[in-house]
């Protein structure tokens, strides 16, 4: 097989485009700066006044309540925030939906997170309409 030297000077196949390492090396390198792109958009959407104003809409149509801790515990706490159902990296078209959106307690919130199913996502919607079919 015919021989060139990758970038790095170790001597690699002629049909590859570069080493392992290499290869190694510049996905990692792709994938930082795609997570660095997503997080400084991110950024710059939660400080928006668009997404501020949504969210105090939020806020103020589910009374500043965790509608988890309402609903599941039965137990009234504050939200922290408030959570996109279909996440923000996922669909940003639902970024600003009113019905995508739901106030949290910052602990019910890292608990979804850290399992993020469809179910969880479905449980959620359902929430949403218990209080428009029971509170109002
Ligand atoms: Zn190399
Ligand atoms: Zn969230």
């Amino acid at each position: 097989m015919l021989k060139k030297t990758c970038k790095c000077g170790k001597l690699i196949n002629y049909n590859e485009k570069c080493c392992s390492d290499c290869a190694v090396q510049k996905k990692e390198q792709t994938a930082y700066y795609d997570r660095y792109k997503r997080d400084k958009e991110s950024y710059s959407f939660y400080r928006s006044k668009a997404w501020l104003d949504i969210r105090a809409v939020v806020m103020g149509r589910y009374n500043g309540l965790c509608l988890y801790s309402l609903f599941i515990d039965g137990q009234i706490v504050p939200a922290d925030v408030v959570h996109h159902i279909t996440e923000y990296s996922k669909d940003k078209s639902k970024a600003l939906d009113i019905d995508n959106l739901i106030p949290l307690s910052n602990g019910v919130h890292s608990m979804l997170h850290g399992n993020y199913t469809e179910d969880a996502k479905r449980m959620l919607l359902g929430l949403l309409d218990r209080w428009k079919k029971e509170m109002n």
